[in-house]
């Protein structure tokens, strides 16, 4: 009877965790009482975030002159603090467009800066792909070059960082952080909604450049001030204290896993598995180009469309949760982030094949 939720976010967090969390859901540290029921001033509270903040600091090699802010308002209330902290409402800045939330960040930016689009992904051949680097329509003096590592909707990942000089790179990561090693020092800014890899819906973690944290506008709202948050610890206002508390519980559950090189091994192995057997047939579609297939979110499509319905209620029937492609995309999409556990993917893998062979 198990099930597995392939839910692109909020998804699923490590069994481990959802069981500690509801052992200490009305009891935590023997204070009789919820962690969601303290202050975030409180002695007990401080030592969660700190230990959280030291946990993500080791998995993630994030250097002394960054800072982790543990912000409101998901990824993307990051699509506007992202301007409204590194630019100027006159100056300009590059975008890399590679799906549906690289867009969505440019609208949003639009309000606060002028935006210029890089590159945008197109279709080669029947297949998503990137225009070569060499193409890029870069500004000479762009405030920040901002990009998404992984599009959640489209399942377009880039593993190969933008080349951009001096410019800070600013990351979207909410759907891959901690997913594979990084080279923070490559970035200026980092930031993830947390509901794929970190914890629930809400909190957004942003890793910054020391050196990038005082230059917010004025008039930037002082929730989404970098600045503010890294004088106050991430406390100027009352922190998302649960979100906090389930992300440090996962950053441990993912030390004793073995830390990000461990997951990235399985990750990877998770992946291959599901791009094999969508490959192996002409039943099942995935049009990415290979150098830029996801290995958290894996859109696909049915070759006949008219069987979609039957295939999301057999696969329900089955313990496999939420395939539902984006709205925008169609299809299915399996989400696979750290905590889907290998049998889960097999389990997918093994209905997929036996829905071909009753239906194909
Ligand atoms: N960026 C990416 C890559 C996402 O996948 C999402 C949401 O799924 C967002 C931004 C927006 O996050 P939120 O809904 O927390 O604002």
């Amino acid at each position: 009877n198990t099930v597995y939720n392939f839910c692109a976010g909020p998804a699923m967090l490590p069994q481990p965790v959802m069981r500690k969390a509801q052992e200490e859901f009305i009891n935590w540290q023997g204070l009789g009482c919820s962690v969601m029921e303290i202050s975030h001033r409180s002695k007990p509270f401080i030592a969660l975030a700190d230990a959280a903040e030291r946990n993500l600091r080791e998995l993630l090699s994030i250097p002394q002159h960054y800072s982790v802010l543990f912000m409101h308002g998901g990824g993307r209330g990051q699509f506007s603090a992202v301007p409204l902290n590194l630019a100027e409402a006159t100056e300009h800045a590059d975008y890399l467009v590679t799906g549906a939330w690289s867009k969505s960040a440019v609208q949003e930016a639009e309000r606060f800066v002028t935006p210029n689009i890089v590159a945008e992904s197109c279709v080669i051949n029947g297949e998503t792909t990137l225009p070569d680097q060499a193409s890029w329509q870069c500004s000479d003096n762009a405030a920040y070059f901002h990009f998404c590592t992984n599009e959640t909707v489209d399942g377009v990942e880039l593993n190969v960082l933008p080349d951009v000089g001096d410019v800070p790179l600013v990351a979207d990561m909410s759907s891959t952080i901690l997913s594979r090693p990084l080279d923070i020092e490559k970035y200026g800014v980092i930031y993830a909604g947390a509901q794929k890899n970190i914890g629930p819906s809400g909190l957004s973690v942003v890793i910054i450049r020391n050196d990038l944290l005082d230059r917010a506008r004025h008039n930037t709202p002082s929730v989404l001030n970098y600045g503010l948050a890294a004088q106050n610890g991430s406390m100027y206002n009352t922190p998302p204290t649960y979100a906090w508390y389930l992300a440090g519980l996962v950053f441990e559950w993912l030390k004793e896993e073995g830390g990000v090189s461990a997951i990235y091994s399985r990750n990877k192995a998770k992946a291959a598995m599901l791009y094999e057997g969508i490959d192996a047939t002409d039943f099942y579609i995935n049009s990415i180009a290979s150098p830029y297939r996801s290995i958290m979110n894996v859109p696909f499509q049915l070759a006949d469309p008219t069987l979609d319905d039957a295939f999301l209620t057999q696969a329900e029937e089955n313990g496999l949760m939420a395939l539902k492609g984006h709205r925008s995309v169609g299809g299915m999409r399996a989400s696979i982030y750290n905590a889907m556990p290998i049998e889960g993917v097999k389990a997918l893998v093994d209905f997929m094949k036996e829905f071909e062979r009753k239906n194909g």
